[in-house]
């Protein structure tokens, strides 16, 4: 085999992406799929068009109903499945001053984006770290997690609280994990994207003032796409990543740079 399909190559491996049915997740399922991983692409609706990219790709990829307003929702989703690729990608944002934030889009925006995100890594590290079998490639290898973060892990943002304490949070609760766990075989990471072109940002995007600030800023000098998270998934679950840890790596057309 090369060098590329000994490092970059997925194939063997199972994933589970939550939030697939659209946007950043959506394109990660399909990029994992592409690299040969089997993928379960999750979310609150069905996945159908993920699936079918996947299909139409020559890939293998599956739709699971997991609906998030239970942060425990994926309690038993890893048990009985050899999944050995997690990426925690659902997630919301809620705006309003901060003067006037509810504590609904407090409760709403932390549970889905931190308290799920926490207790899907908890319960796919259970059933990773007792599993039997273990990749032959990769025999003290049991498995990658990718949490989806955000410049909003380092920035205070405007206007989105909640948003802002979920996604320090997912960076702080990454590293911590992978200090627990990196020891134990497990690769805990997380992306950090900038101003991507999604439903997330519609709003943003239609804001005509808002949008010319944020496109000034960026060095690359454009919103970047969905497909440019994608690859970044795909690396930091190939056996080319297998030393880092506790990484939040950012995809942001140089944003923090500046
Ligand atoms: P989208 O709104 O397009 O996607 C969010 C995904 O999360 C959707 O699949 C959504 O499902 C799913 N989701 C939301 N709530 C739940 C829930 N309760 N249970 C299950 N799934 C749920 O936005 P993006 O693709 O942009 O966002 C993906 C991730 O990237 C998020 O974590 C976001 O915070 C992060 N991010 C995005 C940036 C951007 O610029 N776009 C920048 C930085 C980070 P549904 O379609 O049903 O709502």
């Amino acid at each position: 085999m090369t060098y590329v399909e000994t490092n970059f190559s997925l194939r063997g491996q199972r994933a589970l992406v939550t939030g697939a049915n659209t946007g950043i997740g959506q394109a990660i399922a399909v990029a994992l799929a592409a690299a040969g991983a089997r993928v379960t692409c999750a979310g609150r609706r069905r996945c159908d068009e993920t699936v079918a990219a996947i299909d139409a790709a020559g890939g293998h990829g599956e739709s699971l109903l997991l609906d998030f307003s239970d942060p425990l929702a994926a309690r038993d989703v890893f048990a009985d499945a050899d999944y050995s690729i997690l990426v925690n990608n659902a997630g919301i944002i809620r705006r309003d001053e901060s003067l006037d934030f509810t504590e609904e889009d407090w409760d709403a925006v932390m549970d889905t984006n931190l308290k799920a995100l926490f207790f899907t890594c908890q319960a796919f590290a259970k059933a990773r770290l007792t599993a039997a079998t273990m990749p032959e490639d990769r025999p003290s290898h049991r498995g990658s997690i990718i949490n989806i973060a955000s410049l909003l892990s380092f920035q205070g943002g405007i206007r989105v609280p909640s948003y802002t304490a979920s996604k320090h949070g997912v960076a702080g609760i990454t590293k911590l994990l992978a200090n627990e766990w990196a020891a134990r075989g497990l690769n805990v990471n997380a992306i950090a994207p900038g101003y991507i072109a999604t439903n997330n940002t519609e709003a943003l995007r239609a804001d005509p003032v808002r949008n010319t600030a944020i496109l000034d800023r960026i060095p690359a000098g454009r919103w970047g796409e969905a497909s440019d998270i994608a690859g970044t998934a795909v690396f930091l679950a190939s056996p080319a990543a297998r030393y880092i840890h506790g990484a939040i790596l950012n995809v942001d057309g140089g944003w923090l740079a500046r």
